[in-house]
């Protein structure tokens, strides 16, 4: 969980087998859907940093803050929070994990400086006010981490602790799941966000890798710099003319490099033929009669030519070379 922002397409509405609103998932329902979206987005970044221009240590682990939550007092009866921040999710043996870290830690301070923003910081964080402080934090930790092993000083029972955590090579992007009631995923450039009734949707862990997969390349990819410089306009304009043509463009660009991402960690891609033709047959409507995106038949058929593709191509030790990837990216047009 953390800052809601506007979705970069939001998608219909359609029945889902568990609850499909956040406000019916208690806060361990969703504290174990944020364990999920952590840890497939960690191995997705993690398995393709070969192959990534951006790179950064991940540490595996997401933390919280008391303040994101309207009901502290339940926050603070599922999650304790000694302190503001605590540790909510981990990957089960990713870096934080193996260093010793544990759920539900209280964290208070990094490198021997306490975690606590001054006013003046996180009146300079471009979010809704009750996400500021975990978004500051998060820029702490990530730089922090990008400069070697962190010594992060820890609450856990009420004894003061030090664990330090070396974070490892990942794609430079954050996975986290919004606490949102509609259809949808996004990439802003640096995260990734999948809402609640989007995860009640998937079947299984390559599907949620399919989506993960798209929005991580739209990232990679760079596509939210690229668009602005090519003057791309959002909203109702972005449905129209040229500016439509270059939305598909990356859409076709992020389903290709999806596929590779996929396989190199491990997932099946065609979780994502199975995701959309499922998703497709339910709805068929909505966002995929938009000239921004394919239909979903066509979708399909593009992640069959793909998965040909790295088929017929030589797997090297550390993975298949995302064709993509392999040159920085040209503006587009
Ligand atoms: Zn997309």
């Amino acid at each position: 969980m953390a800052g809601l922002m506007a979705l970069a397409a939001p998608l219909p509405a359609i029945a889902a087998s568990g609850p499909s609103k956040a406000s019916e998932w208690s806060l361990g329902e969703l504290r174990a859907a944020d364990v999920r979206v952590l840890s497939v987005g960690y191995r997705l970044a993690t398995a393709n940093a070969p192959f990534c221009r951006a790179i950064e240590n991940a540490a595996g682990m997401t933390l919280h803050h008391i303040g994101q939550y309207p009901d502290a007092g339940a926050a603070r009866a599922t999650f304790g929070f000694a302190g503001d921040y605590a540790v909510l999710a981990l990957v089960a043996d990713g870096p934080a994990a193996r260093a010793g870290l544990r759920t539900d830690d209280a964290i208070v301070s990094l490198n021997g400086m306490p975690l606590a923003p001054t006013a003046e910081e996180l009146a300079a964080i471009d979010q809704v006010a009750a996400y500021r402080p975990i978004a500051w934090a998060d820029a702490r930790m990530r730089a922090a981490l990008d400069k070697g092993p962190v010594a992060l000083g820890i609450l856990r029972g009420g004894e003061p602790m030090t664990v330090t955590v070396a974070g490892t090579p990942a794609c430079r992007s954050r996975f986290e799941l919004r606490p949102s009631d509609s259809y949808g995923a996004s990439a802003d450039g640096d995260i990734v966000g999948i809402t609640v009734p989007m995860l009640a949707f998937m079947v299984d862990d390559d599907e949620l890798a399919a989506i993960l997969a798209h929005e991580l390349s739209h990232n990679l990819l760079e596509h939210r710099r690229r668009l602005n410089e090519a003057g791309v306009q959002r909203g109702l304009m972005q449905q129209l003319g040229r500016n439509a043509r270059i939305t598909l463009a990356t859409e076709i660009e992020a389903d290709r490099l999806s596929v590779w991402l996929m396989a190199n960690a491990g997932y099946d891609p065609r979780g994502a033929i199975r995701f959309w033709t499922r998703y497709g047959r339910q709805r068929g409507k909505g966002i995929f009669s938009a000239p921004t995106h394919y239909r979903w038949k066509k979708r399909v058929r593009l992640f069959e030519d793909e998965l040909a593709t790295l088929q017929a191509s030589v797997q090297e030790p550390r993975g298949w070379y995302p064709p993509l990837l392999a040159e920085p990216p040209a503006p587009l047009e």
